[in-house]
């Protein structure tokens, strides 16, 4: 399991079956590139490519399935969104004649629902567009990507991560993005991220996107980068959701425990000096005490979710002072905002105290 997440990998995903899409597979081929793309059978909004450029398209790249008609499937009564799911599996393998193992939500719109249809159909994961992300998720079927190359103000990016509950993903956004706007430069972190760090660099775009903004320069360059990086290994998302499940899905969520009884103290004046900090920043009435009791986030919590990022990203920073080492305080779920550990300033001592010691384990 350590080993794959130590990998670089990049990935390329290419939504709705455009007919400019023909232009990015002529540009991937260029740079030997794998991408998936993600077909709808119709789109009310756009055209889709024909069946026959369907067919030979993917004769050299991954299609994922789309739905059929490209609805948001979080609206619809459970059996039309079932048929929207399975009936588009069924169509692209009667047109490409091979399974098709990899989804994505249209419009990146799910809930629990709707990934257990999409499980239920035989697909093995499905991407979201749950931004700012470079690893392996915890359920395959709520995977994020890095970078839509699209340019997002700093602003939309936190809002659209923090109401879907993409906790990690509005730390990182700060931690990785540097708070890029331009998307190329957005991405240059994620690659340099995961080169360094190991995981996954997935970019997402939408050809007729990119031929709007009169972007296809800004993405050979992007394309040219990722083939001179001696490192990355490029791979379809299908490829990513099979290793998930061959390497992760027996992995059990790890029990954190408070067994570091030498880092407490340590831990403890860290978020002490990320609280101390913060208190600059916060008007005064939000304020808060440097106590164990303090309650942070969620019922009665003092910090709303964007003073949390925040505040994620200052206690994440004092920890690396006093140890030395990178602690990812938001690794579990990115999905759950309620996640226990940030509710008291007690209980994310005690994560911040395993993360430590687990970091401390691993370094040995
Ligand atoms: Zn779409």
């Amino acid at each position: 399991m350590l080993e794959i997440m130590n990998q670089s990998f990049v990935t390329i995903s290419i939504d709705d079956g455009h007919p400019t899409d023909l232009r990015a597979r002529d540009l991937l081929e260029k740079y030997g590139l794998k991408a998936t793309f993600y077909v709808p059978a119709r789109n009310q909004e756009r055209a889709v490519m024909s069946q026959a450029e369907l067919r030979s398209l993917g004769t050299r790249f991954e299609i994922g399935g789309h739905t059929l008609n490209h609805v948001p499937l979080k609206m619809l009564p459970k059996r039309q969104a079932w048929a929207e799911i399975n009936d588009g599996k069924k169509w692209l393998e009667d047109l490409l004649g091979i399974p098709v193992l990899s989804f994505c939500y249209p419009r990146g719109k799910f809930n629990a629902a709707t990934a257990a249809l999409v499980e239920e159909a035989g697909f093995l994961g499905a991407r979201t567009c749950l931004f700012n992300l470079n690893t392996f998720p915890r359920n395959p079927f709520l995977w994020g990507v890095s970078t839509h190359a699209s340019s997002h103000s700093p602003f939309i990016q936190v809002r659209h991560a923090l109401l879907e509950g993409n906790l990690t993903g509005a730390v990182n956004f700060f931690r990785i993005f540097k708070a890029s706007r331009d998307w190329e430069s957005h991405f240059s972190r994620s690659l340099e991220y995961v080169a360094r760090k190991g995981g996954i660099a997935h970019l997402y775009f939408h050809s007729w996107e990119i031929d709007n903004f009169r972007h296809w320069e800004k993405l050979e360059r992007v394309f040219r980068h990722i083939s001179a990086g001696r490192k990355f290994i490029s791979t379809t998302n299908g490829e990513l959701y099979r290793l998930w499940n061959l390497n992760l899905a027996t992995a059990r969520r790890r029990v954190m425990t408070l067994n570091c009884s030498s880092c407490r103290d340590g831990v403890y004046n860290a978020i002490y000096a990320a609280i101390t900090e913060l208190n600059l920043q916060l008007p005064k009435e939000k304020r808060i005490q440097p106590r164990p009791d303090t309650v942070l986030f969620g019922n009665e919590g003092k910090l709303d979710s964007l003073w949390l990022a925040n505040f994620i990203v200052m206690a994440e920073q004092k920890l690396d002072d006093a140890f030395g080492i990178q602690v990812d305080l938001t690794r579990d779920d990115p999905f759950s905002t309620e996640n226990g550990h940030f509710r008291t300033v007690e209980s994310l001592a005690r994560y911040a105290s395993a993360e430590v010691e687990n970091e401390n384990k691993n370094g040995e």
